[in-house]
């Protein structure tokens, strides 16, 4: 109870005048009017016509005064009270109908106590005033305020009449006057609670749609939050799921990796007592040996695992030669037996000298993620070449590992970093693997606080690439955090590059190359969006252009972009300069080429080339 009442506030009125504060008063005012019009226009033609119908009886019952009175209404009050019917049917008299109507009152009032004044012995003229006075206060919907004072105007009116025109008795006049009093206090009353009311209706009413209103905010807000939540639901029974499909793949998988290595050792074991000499039971051991080392590494994985999703492992900072890292990574592939045997080549593009490349970092760590990606890289790529290499951004370095293989499809390269996520996919016998590599490599990737992901097309290789924060080292000659941003003192203020990129980490890598020198960057996230863009934005100096995107590729953007400002620089970027990218990019209309990943000062220093060209 309490509950609903305090839903609805109080009503605020002035008690003599019943007006709301302004905020209510106008429209409740033009409600008033439209609800009353109808009311007021029967109760006039009612109140003349009865005017007028008693001007017959005049003759009969008064013939000495007859024609004065028929004056009085012919003249005067039946006019009056016709043209206010008639201004009813104008749009001004929605402003001036309540003065219209307490002159009418006024002048009926006036014109039958003249009449009374002329005949105060006739009763049948004091009963006009008491018919005045209830058409006043009831019947021609004149507001409470306006009707008491015509109805008070008109007892005084009377008084006057009375006592200094008219030769009726103190007793006559006084008797009357308790009449009139009592009528018009009644009146007033009866006044009062009309208007009260239909003001009270107004205001119930407005509240009532002030909170169906809020209700249905509140419906579809509510709407909002079930279709909210019911979308991470669905999201979170899908991952579920996923995750329980990907636990018995797992178990399925894992059941299979353990026995093959586990066979093999039993297998040869149980065979070393029966061999013939010597060469053979060292042939045994050492088949036995290989399937100890992968048995090993595979425990290693899973422990690895375990400790990670136990939160167990932390990274142990010590320091460390970068160069020297990446180095003994690419010489431990180069004389891997199982990599030799393909026509590859492995080459570490270190971009700090070796003096100045120590850091403070978790080495051991930091090598099982360049491990994994490079033996990843090794395994699934026959010919070409194999690249890792590195950028520093301030107090960031981000490595990169790029292979010449047979790339990865767009659906499965959301999946490669879950685990177990090997065991969906299809591999020749070499190319088996726990399927743990990649799932180790990113939850490594965030305990060093980076991200890791990959860029990859079918046919042509993938590049993996990952970040991490690191601390310099104390011995190093370190100046090449600053170095490297002296290198590029440009500053482009004012200038606006847009970056077509569908990879949002690789538009990342590109804020950060360019964030010292202060140029406006604008993202398109696909060939689609960057000819968008580049509408909308008339004063982009530059275009930097990713080839593969979806939706519409680089070199079509390109040639959509040239159509609307042929002299816009455009620089394609492709992590794969093969196949004709490089005169394929040049003939869609772009001026320069550069393969990712980008070397940052090549990368700058490309970019300045037309920039400053612009300006100088
Ligand atoms: P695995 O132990 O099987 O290599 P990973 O987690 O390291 O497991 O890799 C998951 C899957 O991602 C691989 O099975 C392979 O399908 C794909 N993959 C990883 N690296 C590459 C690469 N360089 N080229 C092509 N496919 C790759």
């Amino acid at each position: 109870m309490t509950k609903d009442t305090s839903l609805i506030q109080e009503m605020k009125y002035n008690k003599v005048t019943l007006s709301f504060p302004e905020k209510n008063e106008v429209p409740f005012l033009k409600q008033y009017f439209s609800d009353s019009l109808l009311q007021f226009r029967i109760s006039f033609v009612l109140v003349t016509f009865l005017y007028a119908f008693f001007g017959l009886l005049d003759p009969v019952i008064v013939p000495d005064f007859a024609t004065e009175i028929q004056i009085i209404r012919f003249y005067f009050v039946v006019p009056v009270l016709s043209v206010v019917f008639i201004c009813s049917f104008f749009s001004f008299f929605e402003r001036f109908w309540q003065d219209l109507l307490f002159v009418s009152f006024l002048v009926a009032g006036a014109g039958i106590c003249i009449m009374i004044t002329l005949v105060p012995e006739n009763y049948t003229y004091y009963a006009g005033l008491m018919l005045i006075f209830s058409a006043g206060y009831f019947f021609i919907k004149l507001r409470f305020f306006f009707a008491a004072l015509a109805g008070w105007i008109t007892f005084v009116v009377y008084n006057v009449g009375a006592i200094f025109f008219s030769d009726a008795s103190n007793t006559l006049i006084l008797s009357n006057d308790f009449f009139y009093a009592s009528a018009n206090l009644i009146g007033m009353f009866a006044a009062y609670n009309i208007e009260y009311y239909a003001r009270r209706d107004f205001y119930l009413n407005q509240q009532l749609d002030e909170q169906i209103a809020e209700v249905d905010h509140l419906n579809v807000n509510l709407e909002k939050i079930i279709e909210v939540r019911t979308k991470e639901l669905v999201l979170a029974k899908d991952k579920a799921e996923q995750s329980d499909k990907l636990k018995s793949a797992f178990l399925a998988s894992m059941s299979h990796e353990v026995r093959t290595p586990l066979n093999s050792i039993s297998g040869f074991a149980e065979l070393l007592p029966t061999a013939d000499d010597d060469d053979e039971r060292i042939e045994y051991v050492d088949l036995i040996m290989s399937n100890v080392k992968d048995l090993t590494a595979l425990i290693d994985d899973i422990m690895d695992i375990s400790k990670i999703e136990a939160g167990l492992l932390e990274l142990a900072e010590s320091e460390f030669s970068l160069n020297e890292l990446m180095n003994e990574i690419i010489k431990s592939f180069d004389t891997n037996e199982f990599v030799k045997t393909k026509s590859l080549k492995l080459i570490a593009k270190n971009s700090l000298s070796e003096g100045n490349s120590l850091i403070i970092s978790d080495k051991k760590r930091l090598r099982q993620i360049l491990m994994n990606l490079v033996g990843n890289a090794c395994k699934f790529t026959n010919e070409g070449y194999i690249e890792i290499g590195y950028q520093l951004y301030l107090n960031e370095v981000y490595f990169y590992v790029k292979d010449t293989g047979p790339g990865i499809e767009l659906d499965k390269q959301k999946n490669i970093f879950d685990r177990f996520m090997q065991s969906t996919l299809t591999h020749s016998p070499e190319q088996q693997g726990s399927g743990l590599g990649l799932a180790i490599s990113k939850s490594l990737v965030k305990l060093f606080k980076g991200e890791i992901w990959v860029e990859s097309e079918i046919g042509e290789g993938s590049v993996f690439y990952f970040n991490l924060q690191f601390k310099k080292g104390n011995n190093s000659t370190l100046t090449f955090v600053k170095n490297n941003n002296e290198n590029m003192e440009y500053n482009w203020k004012n200038k606006v590059i847009l970056v077509a990129e569908d990879v949002s980490n690789n538009f990342l890598l590109v804020k950060k190359s360019l964030r010292k020198t202060e140029a406006e960057l604008i993202w398109a996230k696909n060939g689609q969006e960057a000819v968008d863009e580049f509408r909308k934005n008339p004063n982009i100096d530059l275009v930097l252009m990713d080839i593969r995107m979806p939706i519409m590729n680089g070199l079509e953007a390109t040639r959509q972009i040239k159509e609307i400002n042929p002299s816009i620089p455009i620089i394609a970027q492709t992590a794969y300069a093969m196949d004709g990218d490089r005169e394929r990019s040049l003939s869609a209309g772009c001026d320069e080429y550069i393969s990712k990943p980008i070397n940052l000062k090549e990368f700058i220093e490309l970019i300045a080339k037309f920039l400053e060209k612009q300006t100088g």
